[in-house]
């Protein structure tokens, strides 16, 4: 028997609402993983700089990036996601947390009922826990934990959502948390986000992804999105800079180059370590632009507008990929 929240609410993105009958949505782009976050009607304790929901902030509470996030019944959304996983339309859940003093037990709840109902693989999104609640979330059946960093480097970190933020967190103190998540999940079952756009150079991004990759750490890449009620970030997102950084981390992530092969100059990309006849190869499969992160996640347009793509939830077409060349700058036949 588990105790009951004082909530029995969900928060679920209108694509998942709309995928379980919920809410009637138009999608080109039906996502293949239930998003979720737990809920609360209180602002986070930490004080993220890009958050909609930081402590200090104004911003809606619904949104996630470009995600609206519907307050919803959780028996119903618990029960149609076992549906939907039996029939092959959702292949995962991913809940997002907050922190707030029921955080924990609002956590544990939502993902006992989800796993009472199905076995439907589950991620979770949490800031550093120790290892005793990284032991429980495995036993209960969490397969795919992450840590978002956001940032790339350290400077930026304290800025974005450390001590430069008034907020709470330590870039050591995450760090840390993957390590021991991962010492106790395994290799390749803990990842972490990041924002791409916030200040960061190529070569902060890819260094960065290359020193986890060699861990045994994934990362997921989100495109930088200003909300309302959310502090300015000087941002640096250009399609060419995010195109850079996801290239480069789809040729590490596939062990065909590491960090140390690629050469920059003033922090962008001069040459990726790949001849020019693998390049073009590569960028002719698409792969490196379709999202990136936990197994079956394709999070349609959660940075994305119809007019500028930056994940794609989907294999990109062919004219897709021919803009993607020009956006990368990588058109001829040799580079
Ligand atoms: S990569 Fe996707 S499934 Fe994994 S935690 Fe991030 S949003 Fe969720």
């Amino acid at each position: 028997m588990q105790t009951a929240p004082s909530c029995k609410k969900v928060r679920a993105s209108l694509g998942t609402l709309g995928v379980l009958g919920m809410e009637l949505v138009m999608m080109d782009a039906p996502p293949t993983t239930a998003y979720l976050q737990i809920y609360t009607d209180k602002r986070c304790m930490a004080n993220c700089r890009f958050c909609s929901q930081a402590a200090g902030g104004g911003g809606d509470l619904k949104k996630i990036a470009r995600g609206m996030y519907i307050p919803s019944d959780l028996d119903e959304v618990v029960r149609r996601l076992g549906i939907a996983f039996e029939r092959g339309y959702l292949k995962r859940a991913c809940i997002q947390t907050v922190m707030y003093p029921q955080m924990w037990g609002d956590t544990t709840y939502l993902i006992k009922s989800i796993r009472e109902r199905s076995q439907i693989p589950i991620s979770l999104s949490v800031f550093p826990l120790d290892d005793e609640k990284y032991s429980t979330l495995k036993d209960l059946g969490v397969d795919k934990l992450v840590i978002p960093l956001d940032a790339c480097n350290s400077k930026l970190f304290s800025y974005i959502k450390g001590k430069e933020a008034n907020s709470i967190y330590e870039w050591e103190t995450h760090l840390d948390g993957i390590r021991h998540a991962s010492y106790i999940f395994g290799r390749q079952a803990v990842g972490t986000h990041l924002i791409i756009g916030m200040g960061e150079s190529a070569e902060d991004a890819l260094e960065l992804i290359d020193r986890l990759h060699e861990e045994g750490v994934y990362s997921a890449l989100f495109a930088y999105t200003q909300l309302p009620g959310t502090r300015n970030i000087t941002s640096n997102l250009n399609i060419k800079h995010y195109r850079s950084v996801q290239f480069g981390t789809y040729l590490i992530r596939e062990n065909l180059v590491s960090f140390a092969d690629m050469v920059f100059m003033s922090g962008e990309v001069a040459d990726f370590g790949v001849p020019g006849a693998d390049i073009h190869r590569l960028l002719k499969s698409g792969e490196a632009f379709k999202t990136t992160g936990c197994p079956d996640c394709n999070r349609p347009y959660a940075t994305e507008t119809h007019k500028e793509i930056f994940n794609y939830p989907g294999e990109p077409t062919d004219k897709e990929i021919g803009m993607i060349r020009e956006q990368l700058g990588i058109t001829g036949e040799k580079r």
